[in-house]
This record gives C-alpha cells, structure tokens and sequence, in this order.
C-alpha cells in the first residue's frame, strides 16, 4: 500500500470539481486525485487546488457580499439557512454515502454525520430570530444605552477530514446566521463532501461572495488564509501543532480566533458501574469511527476490582469487530484515513510496547477484498499513565488501560493531562457522579455515556490544548461570529 490518499497533480483538469469563489465555480493552478481510503483503485473524483489571486479574489467579494447579506431580512436569512438544513437532511442518504466513501467510516456513521449537519443548519436558522439585545440605564441623565451583537465581518473555516460535513457545518451555519462572510478551506482528504455542500450553499438566494470554497493545502492555501489581513475572525479544528502555527499568524493580525485540537479523553470505568453498559461504551467511545474522534475514549480507567472482568469483556467485543470496507453492510469499523495515519498508527504500536505496554489484541494492518489502510482495534494492557500513549493523541482504534485502586485515583487520573475536551465515568454511585461532573477538569463531561456523541443545540468544547477561543455550538457560538457594540443615546428634548 504505498499510494497516498491524495495525489498532486501540476496539470489542472477541466473535469476537475472547482472553487466556488466570488459566486464562480473556478478551476484552480493545479488537481488533486481524491482517493477512497476503502479501496485504492476508486478514484472519488478530481479536485481543484487554488491559488493566492483566487483567494484574494474570494476575501473582496466576501467582503462586499457581507455588508449585503447582514442588511437581509431575518426571515429572508432564515429560509436560506433552512433550506440548506432540509436539503442535507433529505439526501442524508446519498451524501452519507459519497462521505463514508471518501473519508472511511461506516455507512451508518456517513449517514448520521450528514444528517447532524442539517441539523445544525435548521438549528442556526431559528437562531436567526432569536438575537436579542440588552439594554441599560446610564449613569448620565438623559442616556440610554443599548447593546448589540453584530456582525464579526468575514470569517476563514479550516475544517479537518475527520467530520469533513459536521465540523464544516457547526462553524458554516452559526457564521451565515449570525451575519458574516465565509472563506472555507476544508481538508484535502476529503474535497469530495465539502463540494457537495458548497453546491447545496451555492444555490441559495445569497449575494455572489458571501460564501467562498477554496480548496488547496493547508501549509499552502490554509496559511495564507490565515494570515490574510482581510479575514476578521479564524475558526480551525485540527492539530495542535497547525493550531500553534495559526494561533500566531492570528495574534499578529490581531483577528479573532477560536480553535478546537486534539485530546486524551479518558473513560473511568468504576467497581460499582453495569459493566455491560461501560464494555458498550468503552468500545463505541475507542472505535467508533475508527477512533479517529477528538472525543475518543483512548484511555480507559478502571478500577481494580472489576479490571480483570472488564477488560476481558473489552478484549472479547474489540476481537468480534468488523473490520472492512465503509461501504459494505456489517462494516464496524472503516478503515484510517491515509497511509500517513496508518504508518502513525502502526509507530505507537511499536512504541507502546517499547514503552512496556501490552498488546493484548489487535493493532495489526490486514488485508481486505479491496485494497485499503485497514487496521483491526488494538487494546494496550498494563500501562501508565506516563507512557506516551496515553499522554499523546493518536487518532487511531486504539485504547489503552490503566489501572487504579481508587475513585480518587480515577479521577486524578483522568484530569492529568495537558489537554480537557471529554471525560467520562461508568458508575452506579450518585455521590461519584456528581463529584465527577464538578471535578473532570474537562470542557464536556459523561455519566454512564461514551466520551464522544454530543448534541448541536449546547455548547462543545476543552481545556488545556483540547480547545482556545469561545465555545463552539448552541447559542453559545454568538460570542464568536459576532462582535459587540455598546451605543449610548440622548435623546435631547422632545420639545
Ligand atoms: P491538521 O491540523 O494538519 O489539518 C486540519 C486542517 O488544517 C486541514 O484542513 C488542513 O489542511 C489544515 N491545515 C494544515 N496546515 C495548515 C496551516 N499551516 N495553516 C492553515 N491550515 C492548515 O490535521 P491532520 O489532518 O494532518 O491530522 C493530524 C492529526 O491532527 C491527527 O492525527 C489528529 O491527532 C489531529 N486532528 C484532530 C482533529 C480534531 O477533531 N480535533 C481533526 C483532525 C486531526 P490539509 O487538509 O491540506 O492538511
């Protein structure tokens, strides 16, 4: 398996799917071949890769687009983003498909994704209405004063591969709804579903600009995206370390910022928890798509009174996984993204068990029918929380366990680390729950749940290196995509 799952190309195609910049479909300098990570001879299609005068062009027009947009009626921007909502909502089906095809999950997860997606649109759409103000007294006579949100301006949307749909769509929706222009680089892994929703956008009743899709990579077109002068707020999920590298680029130009990264999300499994439930949980939080989740479960915590019976229950359930293509019915388990993952992947093998961790199932590449990066899930036994497994993310179906003598000790456990997005705990105990949710130094926290699967309608979001910026999602995501203003009025004499 040696092809990447994107391949450059200098001669750009005419076939190739374009940008949307400026209200255009435009081709770019240059293609990029978008290949299934499911089977490497299916070719999803071409894309184009633009260019700096094309993302110039895209800030004008976003710019000019923006004032037009944020003088729209309410209800005028609420049919569009509902329409947007519907529209994904009801070829869930077919955009589920084209996703799961091109990114690997499973189909059932392709499906779901693409639905949530809409939702967050019909979500933000009913927003539109409710964006009310305040109002105060001044502490002069005759001054009112009254406070507003308004529109941040023009805002650049670097999504990951991982929810290539979803992720888009929770920072695309509260963006349009709250009034701003959107430049979206989503991730060259998967062009593939962020065309199809620029196509459903695209055909809305919005000014030429308002919306722009520039495809291109992110150290090329991404950084220069986020060191544009004319973007006025950066919405990125993704890596810590290209996180790091935005955060300065957004410093310098003073732009406003919010960024979602990695984690270490650990799931404590208590001696009193329903040990069916937290196997469930364990399993679908470790290697729901294909562990590839900022909100994985890759460390489980558990007490070691119920160690032995859980992690042979855990062990039993990773081996009956179904491990193959994400679009063949019973698939369980997709395969990672790309080769460079599973070289990753396959790396923290190698060093968890240097690192005296024990493999005691899986992380092992196979072969399926077609050809793809197919690894089986891996559970790592007898590790600290030291090692650099659980320290690191990985982005990979592996988990690892540790074990404790203690609630105290689970739930130190759990918060030493340097990132906070999720933390879960499995028990039967009303006091542990309510101790837990007060004390998870983490931005979400679960009882008797897995650490990923959350709602569109509150906030998401860590501490440490999980998260910087304000929230994401719910009513919350305002804070954002607007900027405030305080306006003081004196009326004067009505005579
Ligand atoms: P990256 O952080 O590299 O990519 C995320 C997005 O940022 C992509 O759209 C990418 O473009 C873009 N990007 C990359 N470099 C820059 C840059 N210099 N300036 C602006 N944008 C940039 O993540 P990867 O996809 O490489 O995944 C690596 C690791 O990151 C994973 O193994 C995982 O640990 C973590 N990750 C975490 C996610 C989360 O949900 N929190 C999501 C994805 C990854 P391009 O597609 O061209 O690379």
């Amino acid at each position: 398996m040696t092809q990447p799952s994107t391949q450059p190309s200098t001669q750009p195609s005419t076939q190739a799917n374009k940008n949307y910049i400026a209200g255009e479909w435009l081709s770019g300098v240059s293609d990029i071949a978008n290949i299934s990570p499911s089977d490497l001879s299916d070719v999803v299609g071409h894309f184009a890769q633009a260019d700096t005068a094309q993302l110039d062009k895209a800030v004008d027009a976003a710019h000019a687009a923006q004032a037009e947009w944020a003088n729209y009626g309410l209800e005028r921007k609420q049919a569009v983003l509902n329409a947007i909502g519907n529209e994904m909502m009801a070829r869930a089906e077919e955009l589920g498909t084209l996703l799961s095809r091109e990114e690997g999950k499973p189909l059932a997860e392709g499906k779901g994704e693409v639905y949530r997606a809409g939702q967050f649109f019909t979500y933000y759409a009913a927003e539109v209405l409710r964006q009310l103000g305040q109002n105060a007294q001044s502490v002069r006579a005759g001054v009112d004063i009254d406070i507003r949100r308004e529109p941040v301006g023009t805002v650049a949307i670097i999504s990951p591969w991982n929810f290539p749909t979803a992720t888009a769509s929770w920072k695309i929706a509260p963006a349009l709804a709250y009034g701003n222009a959107v430049i979206w680089k989503p991730a060259n892994a998967t062009p593939a579903s962020a065309h199809a929703l620029t196509e459903i956008i695209a055909k809305q009743d919005i000014p030429k600009g308002l919306f722009n899709l520039v495809m291109g990579s992110g150290r090329d077109i991404g950084q220069k995206l986020v060191e544009h002068t004319g973007i006025n707020a950066i919405s990125f999920t993704g890596s810590v370390p290209v996180g790091r590298g935005i955060a300065q680029a957004a410093v310098g130009n003073f732009t406003k910022l919010q960024m979602e990264m990695g984690s270490k999300n650990a799931l404590a499994v208590m001696d009193d928890a329903d040990l069916d439930l937290a196997v469930a949980a364990a399993l679908g939080g470790s290697f729901g798509g294909t562990g590839q989740k900022c909100t994985a479960s890759s460390r489980l915590v558990v007490h070691e009174a119920i160690h032995d019976t859980f992690v042979e229950r855990l062990i039993k359930g990773a081996e009956a996984m179904q491990v193959g293509h994400a679009l063949e019915a019973g698939t369980q388990i997709g395969p990672v993204v790309s080769e460079t993952q599973m070289s990753e992947n396959l790396a923290w093998i190698e060093k968890g068990r240097a690192e005296g961790a024990e493999l005691a199932c899986g992380g092992v590449q196979v072969e399926r029918p077609t050809q793809g990066y197919y690894m089986t899930p891996g559970v790592f036994l007898n590790t600290t929380n030291q090692m650099q497994i659980n320290r690191e993310e990985l982005f990979a179906p592996l988990t690892a366990v540790i074990k404790v003598g203690s609630y105290g000790e689970a739930l130190h456990t759990v918060n030493d680390t340097r990132f906070g997005l999720t933390a879960g705990i499995m028990t039967r105990s009303l006091a542990r729950a309510n101790h837990f949710r007060a004390n998870a130094r983490s931005g979400c926290v679960m009882v008797n749940l897995a650490t990923a699967g959350t709602d569109y309608h509150v906030p998401f979001g860590g501490r440490g290196e999980s998260s910087y910026g304000p929230r994401e999602q719910g009513s919350n995501a305002a804070e954002f995509y607007t900027t405030v203003k305080t306006a003081y009025i004196a009326a004067g004499d009505p005579e």
